[in-house]
């Protein structure tokens, strides 16, 4: 009201040169990498170096979190199934039952690795690195991540095959349910290490780099 088109216009126009000048101002305050999150990256950045590494195995107060986590996860799914007196009866005999869940979850633990080198490849563009860590089938990769993208590949087979397993559990027929609920206490207990993983790594700097070669995590921070 009461100015031009071309006024109004050129008063836009200011404004958001501010902001970007702003912006600008605000970034070259900033000293490298103090505050901003890094960038993934195949090579390790030239200013960054090795500050430690995490090794949840051979860690005990990691040992000893991720025992307790799970501890509690099967703890407390055996009690909802008690409480609410989930329909673990199955036509099936004992023999399939157990072939069946057993075969499911070997499935699952496979799925759920893939899942981690899908997330790995999609965030790096690199294909990940799997082997076997008997009983233990292991993920990792040769590139650097970031806190929130290392952090997504841990989280991302337990939130994803969680949330397709209670799916599951509510449409498959009454005989799959026990073998269904098994396999969701596995999803959400077996991740412990990956819970672990995912908090020891958030309360890193927001400038971090990660390796994970599927054994250990070697954590970059900036000079
Ligand atoms: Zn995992």
């Amino acid at each position: 009201m009461g100015l031009s088109q071309t006024k109004r216009q050129s008063i836009l126009v200011q404004f958001v040169r501010g902001i970007y000048t702003l912006e600008a101002a605000k970034s070259k305050e900033k000293p490298m990498g103090s505050t901003e999150m890094s960038v993934n990256s195949i090579m390790l950045p030239e200013h960054y170096e090795e500050r430690g590494t995490l090794d949840l195995k051979k860690d005990k107060k990691s040992g000893f979190a991720i025992q307790l986590v799970f501890i509690s996860i099967v703890v407390l799914m055996v009690v909802l199934a008690r409480w609410f007196e989930f329909p673990i009866h199955s036509t099936w005999s004992t023999a399939v039952s157990i072939l069946a869940t057993v075969g499911m979850a070997i499935a699952y633990i496979m799925v759920h690795e893939l899942t981690h080198g899908i997330a790995i490849r999609y965030f790096s563009g690199v294909r990940a690195d799997y082997f076997f860590r008997f009983p233990f089938v292991c993920t990792g990769s040769k590139a650097f991540f970031n806190k929130a993208s290392f952090i997504s590949i841990a989280l991302a087979p337990v939130v994803l095959w969680g949330i397709v397993l209670i799916m599951l559990l509510l449409v498959l027929s009454p005989d799959y349910f026990l073998s269904m609920y098994i396999l969701i206490g596995l999803n959400f207990a077996g991740a412990a290490g990956d819970y672990v993983q995912a908090y020891a790594i958030s309360k890193l700097p927001s400038s971090a780099l990660i390796q994970d070669d599927g054994k250990q995590s070697r954590v970059f921070l900036a000079r």
